[in-house]
């Protein structure tokens, strides 16, 4: 059934698809160019620097992204490896390599986890390989935020959220939360 873009919407831990297995996108269609676009406006809405399909309902392997350039330098689109993006940017079928083996502790938030925050710990600099729009696939370096954030969004497309990565103090800190989240999910059911 073809999904109607205009009506996707992000959704909230614990709603299903966030931990749902997802596919490889076989095709890019209208549909697809659709979906990617209002994943950028729902993610420029929200105010957010990324969004996963699973995060509006899909399971589909597509994320996009939009790491802005900092004024102090510190993000930059012309660095190599580049720290931010020129604009939104769409991957499809990405694969994550190249991790470097430092891991950097970081406070992430998620859009499908409103008002929780805590700190991960990532690598600073990986590999993405994915599809563009125009159906091109392309390679890029990236750290900094960026990489993160990649990451962030790709743990997405596994079912992995932003809670399991957690530790032990931060996970007890946001119990109260995330419980907050899960019977609000109810009551909108
Ligand atoms: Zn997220």
């Amino acid at each position: 059934m073809p999904v109607d873009a205009d009506k996707l919407q992000i959704v909230n831990y614990p709603a299903e698809s966030l931990r749902a297995k997802t596919m490889p996108v076989p095709e890019i269609t209208d549909e697809v160019r659709a979906v990617a676009g209002r994943m950028i406006e729902l993610m420029y809405e929200a105010e957010g620097i990324g969004l996963a399909a699973p995060q509006v309902g899909l399971d589909w392997r597509m994320f996009v992204v939009d790491v802005p350039p900092s004024e102090d330098g510190e993000r930059s689109v012309d660095s190599d490896p580049a720290s931010a993006t020129d604009g939104a940017a769409v991957y499809i079928n990405p694969s994550l390599s190249g991790f470097s083996r430092d891991l950097v502790p970081y406070e992430e938030g998620c859009l499908s986890l409103p008002q929780i925050i805590g700190d991960v710990r990532r690598p600073s600099t990986c590999t993405i390989k994915a599809t563009d729009l125009d159906g091109r696939e392309f390679t890029q370096v990236g750290e900094g935020l960026l990489a993160r954030c990649w990451q962030h969004e790709f743990d997405h497309l596994e079912g992995i959220l932003i809670i399991d990565k957690f530790d032990l103090a931060t996970r007890r800190s946001v119990k109260a939360a995330l419980e907050t989240l899960a019977s609000a999910q109810r009551i909108v059911r």
